[in-house]
């Protein structure tokens, strides 16, 4: 009838994604759902700022009125994203070189930042490596590397924070994870395992500096189109094959919409909430397929 239309109407509308683009690119066009100010006077550190997830993140809090320092190991990449954001957004945007595997150059890009802007309250550890590959002919170091980035990276920097600005001043952490380790997912036991890891240090991260008024969650995508993650990790081959069919909500993510849900994980408007994981997924880790030989058979094709 009319009553179940008009329902049927407004749950589409709570599901249906934003505008996205593919690329490292801003967005063409923007419309905000929260209030276009709700960071204004805020800066934001965001490691892997300068592409996919990282890069739409930086985007999106810039739309709402925040600074951001975009740091990662290549300067020529986070150089340019920022020229994009900035022509973008009208707001500034400072790239830095940093590898989180390496304290001091944290310390250092914390300091420029500082120098900077006077004050960080936003910390977002995107950085992350991953790819397909079994356990079996994972090698040590690539097992060690994933867990140096991912894992103890985020503790890096998480660290160098607190030390510099969140102790005296509060402020906000928001730890880009997965849901890889909920189920044991094939040919990811390197990057499941470092971010399995992540969401207990978000805990306990949570209970050791919520007096000195910091928030610490994790937030955990699910597949996201236009991302280096979905390029590696067999998205296309997933699209393909009709995985997404056996998501509930019946498709992948875009990167807006991840960057949507740690806009809200670093406003006010999730000022009670600390030390949880929300996971923006679509539903995707409670059915989606985790047949080991079928995903080493996609591992081999993707890997041309
Ligand atoms: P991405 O573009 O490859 O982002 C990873 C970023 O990390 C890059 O900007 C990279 O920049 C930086 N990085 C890597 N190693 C670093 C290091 N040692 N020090 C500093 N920065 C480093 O991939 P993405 O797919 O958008 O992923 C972003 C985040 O979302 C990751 O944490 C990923 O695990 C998570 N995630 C993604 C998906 C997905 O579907 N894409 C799903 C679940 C979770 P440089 O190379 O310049 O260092």
């Amino acid at each position: 009838g009319r009553a179940g239309g008009s329902a049927m109407a407004e749950a589409a509308a709570a599901s249906r994604p934003p505008p996205d683009v593919e690329t490292d690119d801003c967005l063409g066009e923007y419309r905000h759902l929260f209030s276009p100010d709700i960071l204004a006077g805020q800066v934001a550190f965001i490691t892997g700022g300068g592409s996919g997830i990282g890069f739409r993140i930086a985007e999106i809090f810039m739309r709402h009125g925040c600074r951001t320092v975009i740091a990662s190991r290549n300067l020529q990449r986070v150089s340019e994203a920022s020229k994009k954001l900035v022509a973008a957004t009208g707001q500034q945007c400072l790239p830095l070189s940093v590898d989180v595997r390496q304290p001091q150059t944290i310390v250092a890009a914390v300091d420029e930042a500082l120098k900077e802007f006077k004050r960080i309250d936003i910390l977002v550890n995107g950085a992350a490596g991953n790819f397909l590959c079994p356990a079996s002919a994972l090698s040590f170091n690539a097992f060690k590397t994933v867990i140096d980035i991912d894992t103890i990276g985020t503790f890096n920097a998480s660290k160098v924070l607190f030390e510099k600005y969140f102790r005296d001043h509060g402020g906000v952490i928001v730890n880009i994870t997965a849901t890889l380790s909920y189920r044991g997912q094939a040919l990811q036991v390197h990057a499941g395992t470092a971010k399995a890891a992540i969401d207990a240090m978000t805990r306990h991260l949570a209970v050791e500096w919520g007096p000195n008024n910091i928030r610490v969650n994790s937030l955990a995508p699910g597949p996201i189109t236009g991302t280096e993650g979905y390029r590696r990790l067999g998205g296309k081959f997933a699209e393909e094959a009709s995985q997404f069919d056996t998501i509930p909500l019946q498709r992948a993510g875009n990167k807006t919409e991840i960057a949507h849900s740690a806009l809200y994980l670093a406003s006010p408007l999730s000022s009670y909430v600390t030390g949880t994981t929300l996971v923006a997924d679509g539903g995707s880790w409670l059915t989606s397929a985790n047949n080991f030989p079928a995903l080493l058979g996609i591992a081999s094709s993707s890997a041309k």
